[in-house]
């Protein structure tokens, strides 16, 4: 018997989301958050849901919003392994000097770690978790590498659980989607296409990149969401005769999507993080 929950970082850690998978006797984490203190409430959250530490500390990508603050998690869990997909530790390695001095600059020191600790590469298509005693096994398939918001996504599929832990393939209908990396009608399709082959596992539960606090999961919301996005962008960006920025397709996307909606409030906050969050 499986269980997966989730827990959204604060918005300054840009409301990304980290999911704990439980079984009556283990735990397996994936994504953790960005900036120090939301790593301090993601570990009473484990600590609140299961005795057992994780046996493993998976990501899905390598943008620090899914990993950069692990250092006080692993410190907790000295036994979890911590991995990553062999493409998403290249590309952590290629930019890892990088994207720390850019993000203690932005974010300060006390948010983001000096050192944040890398995951070791996991050249596998599947975890097996849990097993002892008498219990079932329960299997975590990894797929990918799949298009999101960057080249080297991983989309973890349970299907015991029949829940897909999306990374930033999905992203939950409070907010945004990173499209930045999006700079070809290539990655565009691709992406689309990911949508559609999470859509053909029939999931109930999809845990989508990031998401709002105070927001519920909805698996066809959040795909509905991240598709009509998608496709704004394609006849705004990527297939306009003239082109708008990235800069202005968001704050265009905000009124065209949501000006109506009680999303509102929120999806300004998301614009803002977002505006603030483009290259400079
Ligand atoms: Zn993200």
């Amino acid at each position: 018997m499986i269980q997966t929950h989730h827990h959204p970082s604060s918005t300054k850690g840009l409301s990304s989301l980290t999911t704990l998978l439980t079984t009556p006797t283990s735990s397996l984490l994936i994504d953790p958050p960005f900036l120090l203190p939301d790593a301090l409430t993601t570990l009473t959250w484990i600590t609140s849901l299961t005795p057992h530490p994780p046996t493993a500390i998976f990501l899905t990508h390598h943008h620090p919003d899914h990993f950069f603050s692990a250092n006080p998690i692993l410190s907790a869990f000295p036994s979890a392994k911590f991995y990553a997909s062999p493409y998403v530790c290249t590309r952590i390695n290629n930019e890892y000097d990088e994207k720390i001095k850019y993000w203690r600059s932005v974010l300060g020191e006390e948010l983001v770690p000096a050192m944040p600790r890398r995951p070791e590469p996991y050249p596998f298509s599947f975890f097996v978790l849990g097993g002892k005693e008498d219990e079932e096994e329960v299997v975590v398939v990894l797929l990918g590498p799949v298009q999101g918001d960057c080249v080297d996504q991983t989309v973890f599929w349970i299907p015991g659980a029949k829940t897909v832990v999306a990374g930033d393939v999905v992203f939950g209908r409070s907010g945004h989607v990173w499209v930045e990396e999006l700079e070809s009608p290539a990655l565009l399709e691709a992406w689309l296409k990911t949508l559609d082959m999470i859509e053909q596992l029939h999931p109930v539960k999809i845990i989508p990149g990031h998401m709002e606090a105070g927001w519920e999961l909805n698996a066809e919301a959040d795909l509905a969401h991240t598709r009509r996005y998608l496709r704004l962008f394609g006849e705004k960006v990527t297939y306009a005769p003239e082109k708008l920025g990235v800069r202005e397709f968001i704050i265009d996307a905000n009124s065209v999507l949501y000006c109506t909606s009680k999303q509102s409030p929120h999806l300004h906050d998301s614009k803002k993080y977002m505006l603030n969050l483009l290259r400079r």
